[in-house]
């Protein structure tokens, strides 16, 4: 019988950027957007045209090609910061947060629009940062609201200063530096690490490809839980499952039962304990997606060419498609 698992989920794309309506023939039934989108073009302050257009990109396809979505909404970013000067970031698409005082209106404002994860942005090469308490209380805003909070970090120390802050994710492995073992260790106990190894290169070798590979290798030896994501819409990325960031993270050491394991997570989330579902889950709860694999999986277990190919050749489907019995398997 055909495997069929959840919905793969790619953790880190830009809906604004892309055709959301083609990701499921490849494979991609869940996206994580971290930054720049919001369902009806709300939160980013664009034009009513820009709004209807953003509006149809986002719904206008069948829904059984739509993919499940969770959103980040606006950056959160020191004013200039990173990235409202960047020629791709939509208009509004950042929140400033000058100070501590204004973080917890600025998470808010993500929480009322729907957002299931708080974004926010470290990168002194593109403008001004967060600083230590602002960062604080951002965190400690979205902690409140039980949103995890996904940070861009970038440059030197921005990571370690994430992580001191209590980011819960990086949305991108962390590519500036080498970081410490013992760093990693402290990382691996309490976070989670969006791959986007491939947007390094798009499979030319460069030193942020092999920094990145190096951390993550050590990340997931120690313990860290790794989401698949490519930070698909910025860059010549294919929409839909990625070859070479599969081969990458195979790479990295993770085997083939870590990459369907990277791909078949939740979404990110903040534990309840005991609470009920908050407004963004339910509020962004839609009709679930599965992914099947036509074909056999390869049964030597280091055949790693072979486990790749016929992973790329995933779909993803409305799980309403298929027959009672074969949910079934799936949730047992
Ligand atoms: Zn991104």
């Amino acid at each position: 019988m055909t495997p069929v698992f959840p919905g793969f989920l790619d953790a880190h794309v830009h809906l604004a950027l892309i055709d959301p309506a083609r990701l499921a023939g490849a494979g991609i039934g869940r996206v994580l957007d971290l930054g720049g989108w919001a369902p009806d073009g709300r939160l980013l302050g664009g034009t009513a045209d820009e709004q209807a257009a953003e509006q149809a990109a986002g719904t206008a396809a069948p829904s059984g090609l739509q993919p499940e979505t969770r959103f980040a909404g606006q950056f959160l970013t020191a004013p200039g910061g990173y990235p409202s000067r960047q020629a791709w970031a939509p208009p509004g698409s950042s929140c400033p947060v000058a100070s501590p005082g204004d973080a917890a209106a600025a998470v808010a404002r993500q929480a009322d629009a729907g957002a299931a994860v708080i974004k926010v942005t470290l990168n002194p090469m593109a403008g001004p940062v967060l600083n230590a308490d602002t960062l604080a209380a951002i965190v400690a805003a979205a902690q409140e609201r039980l949103l995890p909070v996904a940070a861009h970090a970038e440059g030197p120390g921005q990571a370690a200063a994430a992580f001191r802050a209590g980011v819960n994710l990086f949305a991108h492995t962390p590519f500036s530096q080498r970081l410490p073992d013992d760093a990693i260790t402290a990382m691996a106990a309490r976070m989670t690490w969006i791959s986007t190894l491939d947007i390094h290169g798009w499979g030319q070798p460069t030193a942020a490809f092999s920094t990145a590979s190096d951390n993550l290798a050590r990340f997931h030896a120690a313990g860290g839980r790794v989401l698949y994501g490519t930070d698909l819409g910025n860059g010549p990325l294919p929409v839909g499952l990625n070859r070479r960031e599969i081969e990458a993270l195979l790479a990295c050491g993770l085997s083939p039962d870590d990459v369907l394991a990277a791909l078949t997570a939740d979404f990110p989330h903040v534990p309840a304990g005991g609470r009920a579902a908050s407004a963004a889950e339910a509020s962004t709860a839609a009709p679930g997606r599965v992914t099947v694999i036509p074909g056999d999986r390869p049964t030597d277990p280091n055949d790693l060419t072979g486990f790749t190919d016929w992973l790329l050749g995933a779909r993803s489907l409305p799980a309403s498609v298929l027959p009672r019995t074969e949910l079934e398997d799936l949730t047992s």
